[in-house]
Formats: C-alpha cells, structure tokens, sequence
C-alpha cells in the first residue's frame, strides 16, 4: 500500500502518520522532517532548507523532488509507504507518479485532512516538538507528562522555528495557492478521500483506518 497524507500546516498529518504506519507496519517519510533533521545534524541540504522553512516558504521542488527519490530508493520503501508532506505542488505531484511508474508502481490512496485556519492557527502556537525523535506534542491536546521533555526518548521538546504567527500565515496562503489544486490531481485520479480533522485524535484515526482498511483487501 502506497499512500499520501496531506492537508494544510497544522491539520495533523504528522500526528495522524504515526500512528498509521505503526498498525500497518510501513515506513513514514515527511519531508518536513527529513529537513528538521538534516538541520539539528547540521547537514548542509538542512541549513539550506532551513531558511526558506522559517519564512514559511517551500523549498524549491528540485532538492525536496531528489531527498524523496533517494528515500524511495531505499529497501523498506519498496512495497509500502506513507508519504507525509510531499508533494506540496502539482510539479512535484508529476516527478512523484514518473518515480513510482520508474518502479512499476503508483499510489493507492490521498489521505487529506481537513481542518479551518483557526483551529490551524491554535494548533500551531500550542505545538512543540521532540528535537530528537520528532514527536509531536501540543500544550493542551497531548501534554508531556513532563514540560519540555519528550515522553518517548527523553529529549527536549521545542517550538519549530516556523510556528511563528507570520510563518503560519505565509504557509496557510501557499498552501491555498500552491498544494490545493493537488487535490483535484487526485480527485481526477479517483484516489482522493477526504477526512475531518477537527475531531478528536482517536476520531481522524479511526476514519482514515476505515478508508484504508476498505482499499487494503
Ligand atoms: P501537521 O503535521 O499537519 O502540521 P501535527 O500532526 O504536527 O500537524 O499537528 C499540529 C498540532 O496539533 C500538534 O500540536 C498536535 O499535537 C495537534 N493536533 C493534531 N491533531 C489534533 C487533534 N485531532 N486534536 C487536537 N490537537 C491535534
Ligand atoms: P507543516 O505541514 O506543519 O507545515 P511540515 O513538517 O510538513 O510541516 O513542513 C515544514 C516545512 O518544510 C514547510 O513549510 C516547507 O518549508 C518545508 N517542506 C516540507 N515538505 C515540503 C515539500 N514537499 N516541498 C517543499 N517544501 C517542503
Ligand atoms: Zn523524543
């Protein structure tokens, strides 16, 4: 099963992902956290990309197309995936579907969660993240049991550079420009299913379970 989780900054596709790729036992890839983790390692293509993930700008499609080409490469990719996060335009949407043809492949479904900008808003002031493992915590919704500290592997827990109230603006209006005709893409593909994000964690995990459950036998 190949899918893709998508939906604006903040709808919970990372949250959602992990816990997807635990019950169906496939590797999650986020190119948003390939970047985050590029950058604590002080990996070049990281620094680089940070600068335009702080002003909320995407990174160009050349160097987010070639990180997935090479992770898609990898062995544990070759059968199942979850793609978080990418494609973000309909011309990384297009060198996605030549990679998988290249492999004899395509995906079987798009995920997208939906969510109002206030709620998006909200949920971004309030996140915090594990600058170790990447997990995702928010300050009322899934608190640490400690402050600061991530309940999985102990690291520190920050506020991404780019949950900044003008980052978040300049990400919700490309988003609306760039990512949101990706969805007709797919709705002409007849691949696409919607899921309302604005319910409990438990609530958009049982309904994309329910969506993918009907597409894996
Ligand atoms: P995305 O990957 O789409 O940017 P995240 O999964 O990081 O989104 O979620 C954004 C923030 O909202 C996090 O702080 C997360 O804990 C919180 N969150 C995600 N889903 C929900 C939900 N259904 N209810 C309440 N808070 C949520
Ligand atoms: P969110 O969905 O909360 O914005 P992500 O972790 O998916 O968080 O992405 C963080 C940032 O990383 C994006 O705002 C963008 O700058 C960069 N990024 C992630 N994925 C892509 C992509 N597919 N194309 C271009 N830039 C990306
Ligand atoms: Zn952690």
């Amino acid at each position: 099963m190949k899918i893709l989780v998508m939906g604006p900054p903040g709808a919970g596709k990372g949250s959602q992902s992990s816990r997807i790729v635990k019950r169906y036992n496939m590797p999650s890839i986020s190119t948003g956290q390939m970047f985050r983790d590029a950058y604590n390692k002080g990996e070049k293509i990281g620094v680089e990309a940070m600068k335009f993930i702080k002003k909320g700008e995407l990174v160009s499609d050349d160097i987010t197309n070639e990180i997935v080409r090479l992770r898609l490469s990898e062995e544990d990719a070759e059968t199942n995936f979850l793609l978080d996060g990418y494609p973000r335009t309909v011309n990384q949407a297009i060198a996605l579907d030549k990679m998988l043809e290249g492999m004899g492949s395509k995906l079987d479904a798009v995920i997208n969660i939906l969510s109002s900008h206030d709620v998006l808003f909200e949920r971004m002031e309030q996140r915090r993240v594990c600058k170790q493992c990447g997990a995702t915590y928010h300050l009322k919704f899934m608190k640490p049991q400690e402050d600061g500290v991530c309940d999985i592997c102990g690291g520190e827990l920050y506020q991404r550079p780019d949950d900044t109230h003008e980052s978040v603006e300049r990400r919700l209006e490309i988003y609306e420009s760039k990512t949101k005709p990706l969805l007709d893409y797919y709705d002409d593909k007849n691949i696409l299913y919607n899921v309302n994000g604005m319910q409990e964690f438990d609530k958009v995990t049982d309904d994309i379970i329910l969506v993918l459950d009907t597409i894996y036998d």
